[in-house]
């Protein structure tokens, strides 16, 4: 035991990072909470991409099953010209300023599959536009995600991986730049929303070194509070690297798997590792703690 309050704190198995068909996951949210609570999650929240309508189900589920739940939320950013995702927990998802900021963020979407789906075809892909729709459980959040599925359904590439390599990465033949919020706005609305403003997978973004400082900077100048360190999102290699991040810029750590679907993802529900003993978890800042000590006071022993 000895200084056990210290060692024992982040040993949780937390997952607050993942998708349902809300966005581009591939199970609803009932069902994943469900999945969540046989791979043994202690700690759960459904992060999907800039939308916020899986939630009562998934918090209704998680209830039922007894698994301690925060809202979330994923929110797609421009920084430096790049997409970032910034998650937001325990958000308020009745707060009007959230609600606009992602329903703005929804609008381009369609517009967007439409462009990227005009560069497939002069590349000799047709119909691909509605072949990614077919996949879109909410045609708002129609995604490269959809569009990966569907040249993987119809036997025209590998696998998901291949399709993001050879078109849809970022400076990819189908890619289309999209200017989706300012890190200042998600942190706002977040905020607006009384929730905690987390860095997703910072070992997925190609940024310089001094862009990364600059960006964890202006993060923590904005109230941003933590990074994930521990994602199905970084390769094993890099949990530590982000340990070292978050000890030197003072951010709490999250964890999660990024789970989208069993076939696709690297990690299952409740799989990532837990976080190393010397971080502190997202879950023990005051307005997270506030929300979970009734239901979840273990999670602080
Ligand atoms: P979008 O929001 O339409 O730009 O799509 C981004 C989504 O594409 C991410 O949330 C991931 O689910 C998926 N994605 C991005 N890069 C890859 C990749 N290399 N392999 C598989 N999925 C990816
Ligand atoms: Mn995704
Ligand atoms: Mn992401
Ligand atoms: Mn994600």
């Amino acid at each position: 035991m000895g200084s056990a309050s210290a060692t024992s704190r982040p040993g949780r198995r937390a997952d607050l990072h993942c998708h349902s068909t809300v966005s581009d996951g591939l199970l609803d949210p009932d069902v994943l909470a469900q999945r969540a609570h046989d791979n043994g999650v202690e700690l759960w929240s459904l992060t999907d991409h800039d939308e916020l309508s899986g939630l009562a189900q998934a918090r209704q589920a998680a209830n039922a099953l007894g698994m301690p739940f925060l809202t979330g939320v994923e929110i797609s950013v421009t920084w430096a010209s790049k997409t970032l995702h910034v998650v937001g927990l325990g958000i308020d998802e009745t707060e009007p300023l959230l609600k606009e900021g992602l329903a703005n963020l929804r609008r381009g979407r369609v517009e967007r599959a439409h462009q990227m789906a005009d560069k497939f075809e002069s590349l000799g892909y047709p119909g691909v536009f509605e072949g990614a729709l077919a996949f879109a459980g909410n045609p708002d959040l129609i995604s490269r995600t959809h569009f990966a599925r569907h040249l993987v359904d119809t036997g025209q590439a590998k696998n998901m991986q291949a399709v993001f390599d050879r078109f849809l990465k970022d400076d990819g033949p189908a890619f289309v730049p999209t200017k989706w919020a300012t890190l200042e706005q998600a942190l706002a609305w977040i905020h607006a929303a009384q929730g905690v403003a987390v860095i997703a997978h910072p070992g997925r973004y190609s940024y310089s070194e001094l862009q990364f400082d600059a960006l964890f900077s202006e993060f923590k100048d904005l109230g941003g509070l933590a990074i994930e360190v521990n994602t199905g999102s970084h390769q094993p290699w890099q949990f530590k690297t982000y340990a070292a991040v978050a000890k030197r810029y003072g951010f709490l750590a999250s964890c999660g798997s990024d789970f989208h679907g069993a076939k696709e993802s690297r990690c299952d529900l409740g799989q990532v590792p837990v976080l190393h003993p010397e971080l502190t978890p997202v879950w023990h800042t005051p307005a997270l703690r506030e929300q979970l000590q009734g239901v979840a006071a273990d999670l602080f022993q």
